[in-house]
């Protein structure tokens, strides 16, 4: 196949902010239930899919991307494999991804990156999976993928892949401050549970089968970014702040300069803080640009996976 005749396609799909996370006890095969409020965000990463006798990957973004591998490792790699095993394809894809998602900052960027990639290919091949084809892999391909390709606002149990839509209204007003550095999830978990251990005898015991508190489904079905702010919840947060100290002083910073409240987004270091409308974040993104942070705005819902016209 000469080159001017490979086809191609191209997919996006958002990262997320979890304005409400809760993780159960440890199970014994190592893992914990959670119960997830989901919020798209408008920061999205682009990935093309390139027909090709192979599978390679390229990696460019306005976002650090030192650290996102660019072999078979890539998750992009692997769901584009997923979708040739289930096509019977023996071609292969040349996959490009462009990054706006933090790297390892907790917004689901990989997962983002592996819904856009399951559609394209998809597409790309004519494959034409069913929707719940389509889900099946994405849940094969990590808990917060499903996520990825449906986008909006949902409620995610079990591994944060059972999902539901939730009523929400509105757009609400982000402004994300990126670390320079990542936070490994596992890492996190592990930080949660010696926490978990330690103060066992002082914090109630931890539900194995967590839920999302009802005030959190009524400040995003009223769509007001007051309500919302009083119930933003991470259980992470705290095993976050005892790796990264410093995202304290984020978080202390983000509030004192207008921020109706501020979270760690999941497993960090990305530090979410929600403002009340457009003015009031422009204020907070320049005060703490001003202190040499990297921070971006984002407006949430958004639509999840989408194919892009060429
Ligand atoms: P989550 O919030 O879903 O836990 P995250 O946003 O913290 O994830 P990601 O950016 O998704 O983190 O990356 C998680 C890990 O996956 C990193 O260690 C990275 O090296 C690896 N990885 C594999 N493929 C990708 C990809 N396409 N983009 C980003 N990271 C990738």
């Amino acid at each position: 196949m000469t080159s001017a005749t490979r086809r191609s396609v191209a997919a996006r799909a958002p990262g997320k902010v979890n304005v409400f996370l809760r993780v159960g006890s440890l199970q014994s095969d190592g893992y914990h239930d959670v119960a997830i409020a989901y919020q798209a965000v408008s920061l999205v990463d682009e990935v093309r899919v390139t027909e090709a006798d192979g599978y390679s990957v390229t990696v460019t973004g306005n976002v650090d991307v030192s650290r996102v591998p660019t072999d078979r490792s890539n998750i992009a790699v692997t769901a584009a494999r997923l979708v040739a095993e289930r096509a019977g394809s023996r071609g292969g894809v040349r996959i490009e991804i462009d990054k706006r998602v933090p790297v390892t900052g907790g917004m689901g960027g990989g997962s983002a990156d592996a819904a856009a990639t399951l559609i394209a290919v998809d597409e790309l091949w004519g494959v034409g999976l069913p929707r719940e084809e389509l889900f099946a892999l994405a849940r094969q391909l990590g808990a917060d993928v499903p996520f990825a390709l449906t986008g909006g606002t949902a409620i995610g149990t079990g591994r944060g892949d059972e999902l539901s839509p939730a009523l929400a209204q509105g757009s609400f007003q982000w402004v994300l401050v990126l670390a320079d550095f990542g936070l490994s999830t596992p890492q996190v978990y592990r930080e949660l549970d010696a926490h978990r251990a330690r103060h066992v005898q002082d914090i109630h015991p931890v539900d194995p089968r967590p839920v999302v508190d009802a005030d959190v489904l009524q400040a995003l079905r009223a769509g007001e970014p007051r309500m919302l702010a009083d119930v933003l919840h991470n259980d992470l947060q705290a095993a976050a702040l005892h790796l990264e100290p410093s995202l304290a002083r984020v978080l202390e910073l983000g509030e004192r300069n207008g921020a109706l409240a501020g979270i760690v987004s999941g497993s960090g270091p990305t530090v979410a803080f929600l403002a009340e409308n457009l003015d009031a974040a422009l204020e907070l993104q320049v005060a703490l640009s001003a202190a040499r942070y990297h921070v971006v705005r984002a407006t949430g819902p958004v639509h999840g996976a989408r194919l892009l016209g060429d």
